[in-house]
């Protein structure tokens, strides 16, 4: 055999397993057909990060005024938007290759197929493993009518090569991805139009996060029809189902994604690949407990959304649950914090039953933080009582919590 491992993908179900497995002393040899980091860091999570990052500070000095800010300077260059984008994921993929060599890991940047289970051929080379780990991730969802073209319907991918905004977008699917680009191109000023198959936007989510959502893009002016879908596009003009016309100078289909999965038995199949869950930490923990055997609690994988006001939960939501659960819900504005940030809309919603937490729904500035606070809390089964216990800095959002912990009755 020339290798203990051979893995397929470079994300980061693929180089976890690889820097893990080569850590411990195997021969690993990993198979990238384009760039280390995968989806999340060349087209993923990182590039909408970075231009959400520019959105904020965007939006962030159109109110500077009313902070004793003089701010002359209220327009951007989208391309070097771009540019910022490109060069941030650049620095970090550079970390990540370095990483991934150092562990020991022979990295093949070619495109690899199994032609058995114990032979990967990439650039018509066999080679011998003793196992093979599928991390090939997932492609952008096609949707009949709805074929991606790369100028008018665009893809995740496409998305990110726009090299100067539309004046109009619109957004088909309001997941993630829908609702990050939803921000980022409301905030630049583009007009934004969202179709949503489902009863509500972020479908995912506790149905109060989605009908705050829904109140807070009607404040921003984001358009969004919802239990609709398109029925036909002609000369570039939309018909949704309900009959509405509309006439974007894109689109952008963010309806899923459909994972990339090798057909043979006796391999392992990690990250977006599986079908599961597809989020990138889902990948790295799956991938940690695979090649550690440290297990992680499935069920409470964080869900993220980016952008202004950040969204996070984990655990049960209000459609899940009957009356033995009790509900308790903390508007942000009771944190002196948000008032200085000026960041008061949204909430911190808890599910508990007997004195311990089962979901935690939050809209604010930080979400993403704060969540892991609850999330230790739920796994750890430390009940209500406990965390009261705990002291929380103020002024800040994670004093959210304990106010909201303190309302259960
Ligand atoms: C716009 C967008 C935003 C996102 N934001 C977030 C976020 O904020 N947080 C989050 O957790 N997740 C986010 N995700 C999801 C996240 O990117 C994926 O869940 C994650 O990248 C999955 O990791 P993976 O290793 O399974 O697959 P991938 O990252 O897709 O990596 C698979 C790799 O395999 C390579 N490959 C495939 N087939 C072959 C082959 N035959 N030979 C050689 N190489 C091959 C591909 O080139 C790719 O590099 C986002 C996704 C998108 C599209």
């Amino acid at each position: 055999m020339d290798f203990e491992y051979g893995i397929i993908g470079g994300g980061p179900a693929g180089y976890t397993a690889g820097i893990n497995l080569a850590k411990q002393g195997h021969s690993v040899v990993l198979f990238e057909k384009n760039k280390l980091g995968g989806t999340c860091m060349n087209s993923g999570c990182i590039p909408t990060k970075s231009f959400l990052h520019s959105a904020e500070i965007f939006s962030n000095l159109q109110k500077a005024e009313e902070y004793g800010i003089k701010a002359d300077f209220t327009d951007f260059n989208f391309a070097l938007v771009a540019e910022k984008k490109d060069k941030t994921v650049e620095k970090i993929r550079k970390a990540l290759e370095l990483t991934v060599k150092n562990a020991g890991v022979k990295t093949i940047y070619a495109e690899a197929c199994i032609k058995d289970k114990n032979t990967v051929i990439a650039e018509n080379t066999e080679y011998k493993v003793q196992h093979i780990i599928a991390a090939c991730g997932s492609k952008p969802k096609e949707l009949k009518g709805l074929e991606f073209d790369g100028e008018f319907i665009l893809s995740s991918d496409d998305v990110l090569n726009l090299k100067k905004l539309p004046e109009s977008v619109l957004i088909v699917g309001s997941g993630a991805i829908g609702t990050e680009w939803a921000r980022i191109f409301s905030a630049f000023g583009v007009e934004v139009t969202i179709t949503e198959l489902a009863e509500h936007l972020i479908p995912t989510a506790d149905i109060e996060v989605s009908k705050r959502i829904e109140r807070i893009y009607k404040q921003k002016g984001i358009k969004f029809y919802l239990n609709d879908c398109v029925e036909k596009i002609e000369n570039k003009t939309v018909k949704l189902k309900s009959g509405t016309e509309i006439t974007p100078e894109i689109i952008l289909v963010a309806a899923g994604r459909t994972p990339i999965c090798p057909v043979c038995n006796d391999i392992t199949v990690l990250g977006d690949s599986c079908g599961e869950i597809q989020l990138a930490h889902y990948a790295i923990h799956q991938a940690k407990e695979y090649t550690l055997g440290i297990p992680f609690e499935k069920k409470l994988t964080p869900s993220v959304i980016y952008g202004e006001p950040e969204i996070a939960w984990a655990g049960l939501r209000e459609q899940d649950i009957d009356e033995s659960y009790t509900k308790i819900m903390l508007p942000i504005t009771a944190l002196g914090k948000s008032w200085c940030d000026d960041a008061t809309d949204g909430f911190i919603k808890l599910i508990t039953k007997n004195d311990l937490i089962y979901g935690a729904h939050i809209i604010s500035k930080e979400a993403s933080a704060l969540l892991h606070t609850l999330l230790l809390a739920m796994q750890q089964k430390i009940t209500v009582d406990k965390l009261k216990e705990m002291c929380f800095a103020h002024p800040t959002y994670s004093e959210g919590i304990f106010e909201a912990i303190c309302r259960i009755k």
